[in-house]
């Protein structure tokens, strides 16, 4: 009858230490996917960079059509001037020659303004490239993101349904074994990284590799009482 009850015992703990071993890798799964949840510095990084993209487009934008607007006032002189130089009104010649003047200066300096609307243009064709590329990829990546989220929020509603169903074994499994034992069993466990029990295979003890002396592996054959490693401390079983 001793046996019998033995037997159960140690079953009884091993079916705990499994259940508690399916307990640990899903709530390792489910922290794994808690820390994947929520923005990424690379997702916030892309799109502080697509923002301060479309500042700087703004302002090539703007740069350029101040210097449009300032070819368009030039233009504005320089042609009722040549209509007025070439309609024949003016009879005086100095002040024939100082109206060529005034056209040769007024399209010296639209000329001037031609050449930075030019370059204003490519600068903001650049920006404008930049931009829309950066932007390209931030939806690249928000859409992937979003595609990993829901994935991650699925996930976590499977681990915890799993979770609280091994819960409640758990708790069936612990009811069946005595106060002490389990009080003995919890602490191994937190100590030797989840697990609390060691096999005993001739007089090796399984969770350490350590040769254990005869008396010990005798009484973890017998199995009357809870025997410890004396080195890992974890309860060990033949
Ligand atoms: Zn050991």
């Amino acid at each position: 009858m001793v046996s019998i009850h033995t037997m159960t015992w140690i079953s009884d703990l091993r079916r705990l230490q499994e259940t508690d071993v399916a307990l640990d890798i899903r709530r390792g799964s489910f922290s794994d996917a808690e820390s994947r949840m929520g923005e990424t510095e690379e997702l916030i990084a892309s799109r502080v960079r697509v923002e301060e993209l479309a500042a700087e487009l703004r302002v090539a934008r703007g740069g350029q059509k101040d210097i449009e607007l300032e070819a368009d006032a030039l233009k504005s002189k320089i042609g009722p001037a040549e209509t007025k130089l070439y309609s024949g009104s003016i009879k005086n010649p100095k002040e024939l020659a100082d109206l060529q003047a005034d056209i040769d200066q007024l399209k010296r300096h639209l000329s001037a303004v031609e050449d930075r609307d030019l370059e204003a243009l490519a600068l903001l064709e650049t920006a404008e490239n930049a931009h829309r590329s950066a932007a390209a990829e931030l939806t690249a990546m928000e859409a992937a993101w979003n595609e990993e989220q829901a994935e991650m929020a699925a996930l976590m509603k499977a681990l915890a349904i799993e979770i609280a169903e091994h819960d409640v074994v758990r708790a069936e499994e612990a009811v069946e074994i005595a106060a002490d034992t389990l009080k003995a069993y919890n602490h191994i466990r937190i100590a030797r990284q989840g697990r609390a029990l060691a096999k005993v295979d001739r007089n090796l003890c399984l969770g350490c590799r350590i040769s254990l002396p005869t008396n010990v592996v005798n009484k973890a054959r017998a199995g009357n009482v809870l025997v410890q490693c004396p080195n890992c401390e974890r309860i060990l079983h033949a």
